[in-house]
């Protein structure tokens, strides 16, 4: 079916990603799973070559190019490389961090922070869970107390995307009394007061680190809160479409890759004297899948265009954040089985794609919690 959805500057722009991708992380994938951890410089270069980082308005050393489209992009060739590890950490800069620090800050703070992020002297990440307060963001426990031109923070967070890696952390703490009381800080590296734990062992994403983080009397300026103090649940829910976007544009353009490669080892491989396209129930398996996928990509192009023009609702976001998680997962599931014991190796990535992407129904707000937000919205409240 024709995809009527990017234009020649999207494509050149693919040729610059794929070229990046080649040069940069596709030699060192092996790598950087088997340590455990990425090479901070390969973000640094990436920001410079326009891979994240693209809204940036070009008086802080950015494109000012807010065209999601170039986002999906940089997913379908991440996935196409299956570097998705390398692929969460652009995504936490460009779906969630980066527009924290867009539209929460005074000309002041973006002078001091947007500049850094734009030649990759910093990463970001955002801090919202603990250990009582995942989906249910009401219960965070950490708090902020104001001491003169500082603001002491004590608690914990857990799961944090790139935790150890960051050099700052937009972080969620209670500034009040009632349940949803809270501001966002900026916490920087040496913080006092702000330590990290390990970083938390996975079953996927492997050179992603995902770490604990504690607030010790952290003792963080006031000049580092952003957004209005006591909005911060407001502040956070206004950037979850956007987040949530990120989750689905992934979670679309690795399926779509993994399919595609099923495909072909499904034409490839010979089981019973033919390939195992001969076999009426594997046609049947991928012709649901492709049929799955070319309606779940119509939904995310469409969600795609309505976000470029600040139309994107949370309950849309919601429903393209659960379907198409969803649907990846049961797709990975089935195009694993169909490369019989093959699919269970490491080394196809198939299997790699089936573990890193278990956590897409998860963060960024469970299936559950999404049927919830669409559920609200049809019983009207
Ligand atoms: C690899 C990884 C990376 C992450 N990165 C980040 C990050 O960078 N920053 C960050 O702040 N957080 C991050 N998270 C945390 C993630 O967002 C939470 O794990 C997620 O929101 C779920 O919260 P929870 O784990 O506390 O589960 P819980 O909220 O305890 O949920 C447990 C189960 O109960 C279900 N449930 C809960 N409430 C309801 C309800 N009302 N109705 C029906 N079912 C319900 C859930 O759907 C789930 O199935 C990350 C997590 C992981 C594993």
């Amino acid at each position: 079916m024709l995809r009527d959805f990017y234009e020649d500057d999207h494509e050149a722009y693919r040729e610059t990603v794929r070229a990046f991708l080649a040069r940069e992380v596709v030699p060192h994938q092996r790598d950087w799973d088997e340590a455990r951890w990425i090479d901070r410089g390969v973000y640094t270069r990436a920001v410079k070559a326009g891979i994240y980082g693209l809204q940036i308005d070009e008086r802080f050393g950015g494109s000012g190019e807010p065209d999601y489209r170039y986002r999906m992009v940089v997913c379908e060739e991440i996935a196409r490389i299956n570097a998705l590890s390398f692929g969460l950490t652009v995504s936490l800069q460009d779906d969630l961090v980066l527009h924290y620090l867009l539209d929460l800050t005074s000309e002041q703070q973006k002078q001091r922070w947007l500049p850094a992020f734009a030649c990759g002297e910093i990463l970001g990440a955002l801090a919202m869970t603990e250990p009582s307060a995942g989906s249910d963001l009401r219960g965070l426990r950490t708090t902020a107390r104001r001491d003169g031109d500082h603001w002491i923070l004590n608690g914990q967070k857990t799961f944090i995307s790139s935790g150890l890696m960051a050099d700052v952390v937009v972080v969620a703490a209670r500034t009040g009394e009632g349940s949803s009381a809270f501001s966002l800080f900026v916490v920087e590296r040496d913080t006092p007061g702000f330590e990290r734990g390990p970083k938390l062992d996975k079953i996927g994403l492997p050179g992603q680190d995902t770490a604990e983080l504690f607030f010790n009397d952290a003792r963080v300026p006031h000049a580092n809160l952003i957004g209005e103090k006591g909005r911060g649940l407001q502040h956070l829910m206004s950037h979850l479409p956007r987040e949530r976007l990120g989750v689905t544009a992934k979670a679309i353009a690795t399926t779509a890759a993994i399919f595609e490669q099923t495909v072909q080892y499904c034409r490839d491989r010979h089981a019973f004297g033919a390939p195992l396209t001969a076999k009426q129930h594997v046609r049947f398996e991928l012709a649901e899948m492709a049929t799955q996928i070319d309606v779940a990509r119509a939904y995310v192009d469409k969600s795609v265009m309505a976000y470029n023009v600040g139309q994107l609702t949370p309950v849309d976001a919601a429903k393209g954040k659960w379907y198409v998680t969803e649907l990846q997962k049961s797709v990975l599931d089935r195009c694993l089985q169909l490369h019989g014991g093959y699919g269970y190796m490491t080394e196809y990535p198939v299997a790699r794609a089936y573990l890193d992407t278990r956590i897409q129904t998860i963060y960024g707000g469970t299936t559950e919690i999404m049927k919830e937000i669409i559920g609200r919205d049809l019983a009207g409240n």
